[in-house]
């Protein structure tokens, strides 16, 4: 017996996905971005499925790629955030890591190491001040590895701050500043894209795109599903009934008793809680399936457990029941929404406690 909290990762519906991405911008190479455990999937067993057809994967940071590598990982790995210390250029000319670079820092330990990198690019702050360096320090930093002989090629990268609202004007602004930083330059490859810009925004046809959220299947925009976008979910998040009690109108239900039956109903308590990544602050009728019915969530989730309504009064509620928590009728992004959050936030945030199955 074990508990009954599964994850399943359908990794072909990955793949999909990532052909799809390949498909809306075909004369683009593409990364696929794994980082963050490819987005709670499993960055392992996601990368295995993928390693033969992918043009590279993408990672924040050296740890994530040194993981793909010792698990026999063989494509070209970037590191997104670029490098932390100066050992770590070693260890990319070792396991042919790519990275970005930003900074003079950054610049003088690569010169020092004497190693020699596949592809470095050199990140633009186009507008979103997180990572990324001013126009001038950029040209800089393209002009020192292009002479310096060490980097085999040297691109140009930014990211969007704002290309999930296709309200916000913001990202044509980041475009042309790109552009124009691009074009000072003179002949340089480039890369901007994450999934909401390769969808919905015109970005550079040629150069790396660089899709995350969209290869598992999971919309970047608000009130946009994944399926409505033409992709596949890949996480279905599903557990069991696991006890079952009549409430009387006016019972209330979980830490802080903050549900009230309006009415005398069943109450179904479903193996999963926020110590395996079910968000805490899903709220009274967040949606959740029992055998195939519409339920929603009744009062506060636990650690382990939630508690459930179905709210089709016909059917009797039963220990063992398949519960759907997300993927299927039950889109990730409308327990986000239940739970004041995003997908991506949801399926990242999932632990290790339950059973990951891939198919
Ligand atoms: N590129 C960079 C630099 C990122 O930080 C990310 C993710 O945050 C991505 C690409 C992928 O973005 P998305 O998951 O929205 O496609």
């Amino acid at each position: 017996m074990a508990r009954p909290l599964t994850a399943t990762i359908d990794l072909n519906a990955i793949l999909q996905n990532y052909r799809y991405a390949k498909k809306l911008q075909p004369t683009c190479k593409a990364f696929a971005v794994v980082k963050s455990n490819a987005y709670g999937h499993g960055a392992i067993e996601v990368s295995r499925h993928l390693d033969n057809e992918v043009d590279a994967f993408a990672v924040a940071a050296i740890e994530e790629a040194l993981a793909l590598r010792d698990a026999g990982i063989v494509s070209p790995i970037m590191l997104l955030e670029g490098v932390f210390e100066a050992e770590e250029w070693q260890l990319c000319e070792k396991h042919g890591f790519w990275a970005a670079i930003e900074n003079d820092r950054q610049l003088g330990w690569l010169l020092e190491s004497q190693a020699k990198i596949e592809k470095v690019f050199v990140k633009l702050d186009s507008g979103m001040h997180r990572l990324g360096a001013e126009p001038n320090v950029a040209e800089h930093l393209v002009t020192t590895l292009k002479e310096g002989g060490q980097v085999g090629e040297v691109l140009l990268m930014t990211h969007f701050a704002c290309a999930d609202d296709l309200s916000d004007i913001t990202t044509l602004e980041q475009l042309a500043y790109f552009e124009r930083v691009r074009q000072a330059i003179g002949n340089i490859e480039v890369s901007v894209a994450n999934s909401a810009a390769l969808m919905k925004w015109a970005i550079p046809e040629s150069g790396w795109i660089r899709p995350g959220i969209m290869l598992y299947g999971i919309s970047p925009f608000a009130g946009i599903n994944g399926r409505d976008l033409g992709l596949l979910p890949a996480m279905t998040l599903s557990s069991k009934v696991i006890s079952v009690r009549p409430l009387k109108k006016g019972d209330k239900v979980g830490y802080g008793l903050s549900y009230e039956a309006t009415e005398d109903h069943q109450l179904a308590t479903v193996a999963v809680g926020y110590g395996d990544g079910y968000p805490r602050h899903a709220e009274n009728n967040t949606p959740v399936e029992i055998d195939g019915l519409t339920g929603g969530l009744a009062g506060r989730v636990s650690m382990d457990m939630i508690m459930v309504r179905c709210l089709d009064a016909a059917i009797e509620l039963e220990i063992g029941q398949e519960v759907l928590l997300w993927g299927g009728n039950v889109p990730v992004e409308s327990v986000a929404d239940c739970s004041g959050t995003i997908g991506y936030e949801l399926v990242t945030r999932m632990t290790a406690r339950p059973h990951y199955r891939y198919h």
